[in-house]
């Protein structure tokens, strides 16, 4: 009886990773032609200065609307994109979005706004990736100071190639950020050495404000004023979260409280209403 019920648990559970891989077959296989059918888009999540309140600069964010699965979080593709090697090509196509649409949006609010791109470990270690990345600013005509590449902790761990790649990129005049700080491994020692500009806290620290551990949050802020970095905390759902992030010296925050992942048109409607106010 009991190896019966062994045999019955395997053969489900079987089932199920084959539903599992069908089903990542299925969207692979969408996502092919998800570009060139233009499915793809991008929202924007404003970055805010937290003393001001005034938009600084956004994150692009990436958007699927598959013709019958409705909009897929690219948390649920990007994996999928990545693993098949998709992810170039579509990397390729949100950099020359965001920095085209957000070039556009300096023009209409006479503002020098920025942008920050998530990059994804394959783009990472693609040979030419400083050479795409000059040729779309060079095309959008957008200035590099605007443009920010987010990396996360686990893309440098080839130490050598990280500090080559990100030299290569940072003589193009961009900005580079490390996304979801503190979820990785990287020591403090580690950080220093890399040629980066700013540090975006993790939304998992954020949350323990004020009632749970806030001691690491607070050592984050100081290590990296120490180090000369911005300093971003992404995630911020409330009021007393912000409040906390001001005093402790935090330059900027993002999140639903600030405003939730939008069209650029909406943060551009968002940033002519504050210019408005300011006369
Ligand atoms: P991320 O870069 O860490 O982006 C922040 C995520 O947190 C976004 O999820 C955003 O919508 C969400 N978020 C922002 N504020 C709040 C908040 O106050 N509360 C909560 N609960 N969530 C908040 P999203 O848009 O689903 O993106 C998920 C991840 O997908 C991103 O995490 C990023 O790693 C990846 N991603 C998104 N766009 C791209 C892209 O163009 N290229 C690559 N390679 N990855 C991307
Ligand atoms: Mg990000
Ligand atoms: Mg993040
Ligand atoms: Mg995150």
């Amino acid at each position: 009886h009991q190896a019966k019920h062994q045999i019955n648990r395997v053969l489900f559970y079987e089932k199920n990773m084959e539903k599992c891989s069908e089903q990542k077959m299925l969207l692979e296989h969408d996502l092919h032609k998800a570009l060139e059918n233009q499915e793809l888009y991008l929202d924007y999540q404003p970055q805010i200065d937290v003393r001001t309140g005034e938009i600084i600069s956004v994150e692009a964010l990436l958007r699927w609307k598959h013709p019958t699965k409705g909009i897929i979080s690219p948390a649920d593709f990007i994996p999928i994109a990545e693993e098949s090697g998709l992810i170039v090509p579509i990397g390729e196509w949100v950099l020359q979005q965001a920095c085209s649409q957000v070039k556009k949006c300096q023009e209409d609010c006479q503002l020098t706004i920025g942008v920050s791109i998530n990059l994804s470990i394959r783009q990472f270690f693609q040979h030419n990736l400083a050479h795409t990345v000059k040729r779309v600013l060079a095309e959008t005509q957008l200035h590099p100071a605007c443009l920010e590449l987010e990396i996360t902790e686990s893309m440098t761990m080839d130490r050598k190639h990280a500090v080559e790649t990100l030299c290569e990129l940072k003589e193009l005049g961009i900005k580079i950020a490390i996304d979801d700080f503190g979820t990785g491994y990287s020591s403090i020692a580690y950080l220093k050495d890399l040629p980066i500009d700013t540090l975006k806290i993790d939304r998992s620290f954020v949350m323990q404000i004020p009632t749970g551990d806030t001691v690491l949050i607070s050592m984050i802020i100081s290590l990296a004023k120490h180090l000369n970095l911005t300093i971003i905390a992404e995630g911020v759902e409330e009021e007393f979260q912000w409040e906390f992030l001001s005093r402790e010296g935090c330059n900027l925050i993002q999140g639903y409280l600030c405003g939730r992942p939008m069209p650029l048109h909406q943060i551009i409607e968002t940033i002519h209403f504050q210019q408005a106010a300011q006369i």
